[in-house]
């Protein structure tokens, strides 16, 4: 049915246009080799019949067309709220999700950063809960300003964000590097605010089981924030061998 609705549903005025002359092509066509059938040929009769179908079915065509629009539209604007975070305008973890992976497995070989701010909860309690929420766009306008187009960029949650780097690892971590001195946010209600953030980093490879690389990043992460904050750690058999760090 979505396929359905992509391929009538008009799209601008020649699209418009266009599909209401083919449809109407079809109508007359259709009528005439009604007629065909019944009298035998008949050289004026497919212009009749398509000067018949257009006056009869052209209000049948804008209403349908309008309402089928409609429909489209709607159905894109649900599609961008199901997938879009509305506080920083990044795409959500699900759309995340369903960027880098199909089904259960990476789409391609790449490196994840799972991110998450240090010290955040301080923010808030310093400041309120709308400095937090102005800190954490600006801290998704930070990595937009830092991701290029071919790589994926979401708010897993919270003050947690995902990139997806397509390509070889070296990539990634010139990448985290980058994020991991943070930003600073300088409000006239509040003065210089600083954030830094840590990162868990993680290789996968096409195929990969999607669960096991965001366990090996997440796993990275703690990592990240036992050693210090403000850093990136990079997962590695040895991490997994290690006791469960404790974030202090
Ligand atoms: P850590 O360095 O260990 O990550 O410390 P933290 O304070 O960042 O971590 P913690 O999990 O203790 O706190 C996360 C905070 O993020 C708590 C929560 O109120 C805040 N937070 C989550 N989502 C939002 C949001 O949408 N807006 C605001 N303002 N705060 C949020
Ligand atoms: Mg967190
Ligand atoms: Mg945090």
């Amino acid at each position: 049915m979505d396929r359905l609705v992509k391929i009538i549903a008009p799209r601008n005025a020649i699209d418009f246009v266009f599909k209401a002359l083919v449809f109407l092509f079809v109508i007359s066509l259709m009528n005439w080799a009604r007629d065909f059938g019944k009298a035998g040929a008949d050289h004026n009769g497919f212009m009749y019949n398509l000067r018949d179908a257009a006056i009869v079915g052209t209000p049948f065509i804008l209403l349908s067309l309008a309402l089928v629009g409609h429909l489209a539209r709607l159905q894109a604007k649900l599609l961008r709220l199901a997938t879009t975070d509305m506080l920083t305008n990044l795409p959500n973890r699900r759309a995340f999700l369903d960027d880098i992976a199909g089904g259960d497995q990476l789409r391609a070989r790449g490196a994840l950063l799972m991110i998450d701010l240090d010290h955040f909860k301080r923010i808030n309690d310093s400041y309120g809960h709308q400095v937090g929420d102005i800190c954490l766009q600006a801290a998704a306008d930070f990595l937009r300003e830092h991701v290029t187009s071919h790589m994926f960029c979401a708010r897993l949650g919270g003050e947690e964000f995902g990139i997806f780097v397509p390509g070889d690892a070296p990539n990634g971590a010139a990448l985290a590097g980058r994020l991991a001195n943070g930003l600073q946010v300088d409000l006239p209600q509040t003065g210089l605010i600083e954030m830094t953030m840590s990162i868990g980093m993680t290789e996968g490879d096409a195929g990969q089981g999607l669960g096991v690389v965001m366990a090996r990043a997440d796993r990275a992460l703690y990592v990240a924030k036992a050693q210090g904050r403000a850093q990136v750690a990079t997962w590695s058999p040895q991490i997994e061998r290690q006791p469960f760090p404790k974030a202090g």
